[in-house]
């Protein structure tokens, strides 16, 4: 066989991202299945094809195990979800789409109905739209629902905080900054309360110790006897986001 047809062999779309950072060269895949190739600034792109041809099987892999999951439950994990269940603060949504006039998606609230407007768009294009006006949506979820019940948790430990941001973090759940800044992930709001709960009470003992230090698990033992299977339970929690959330 000539070497040619090997070389032929297509590979799955993937994007070239140049970081200063990067000192060697990374193949990341987002839970849409998405490769992203993470080259240092030295490096010759033109290299990057015969690095994904290795790496073949297992791109190939990983992206069916995430098909694979993203088919179990295909009503929770379409793009324009027919329901929103935030497990965390016990709520679910139901969610109609209609056509509308307009270039944005307009999203209107009743009660637990929302009622989504989308452009006139493809219907890729028009999923897209849908999934970042959902995601703004849970921003002003997250914000309401979380920001009386980390007040009172704070009041209960005695550990005030500065201010608190909601984010849209790819990695992380929160953190907790020296000056006493509480960031959370919007996404908590699909976990169980209990998970929830156990990650506030993480962040707030921060305040008191800046470290995972053994006086640090004790303050959060004093509050939540169950951590050590609750925080491994966090680490495992990413099963719970709906495939929407990382449009
Ligand atoms: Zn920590």
């Amino acid at each position: 066989m000539p070497s040619s047809q090997v070389l032929s062999l297509s590979l799955p779309d993937y994007a070239v991202r140049v970081s200063p950072r990067c000192k060697r060269v990374l193949i990341k895949i987002n839970p849409l299945g998405k490769i992203e190739v993470v080259i240092p600034r030295d490096f010759d792109p033109r290299q990057v094809p015969a690095i994904l041809q290795q790496r073949r099987r297992w791109l190939e892999t990983h992206q069916a195990k995430l098909k694979a999951r993203w088919a179990e439950a295909p009503h929770e994990h379409a793009l324009r979800p027919k329901q929103i269940q935030l497990r965390a603060v016990n709520r679910c949504w139901q969610v109609d789409y209609a056509p509308g006039s307009g270039r944005q998606v307009r999203l209107q609230a009743n009660g637990e109905r929302l009622q989504l407007h989308y452009p006139q768009a493809d219907n890729a294009e028009a999923d897209v739209l849908i999934s970042q006006r959902l995601q703004k949506w849970l921003i002003v979820q997250a914000r309401q629902h979380f920001l009386p019940w980390l007040t009172q948790t704070a009041e209960e430990l005695g550990l005030p905080y500065a201010k608190v941001c909601i984010r849209a973090q790819k990695t992380r759940w929160g953190s907790c900054s020296a000056r006493r800044v509480i960031n959370l992930n919007r996404n908590l709001l699909f976990l169980p309360s209990p998970l929830v709960r156990y990650l506030f009470v993480h962040e707030l003992s921060h305040i008191r110790h800046m470290n995972h230090s053994p006086q640090f698990w004790r303050q959060v033992a004093k509050h939540e006897p169950d951590y050590r299977r609750l925080d491994t339970e966090l680490g495992q929690a990413g099963k719970y986001l709906p495939r929407w959330v990382h449009v």
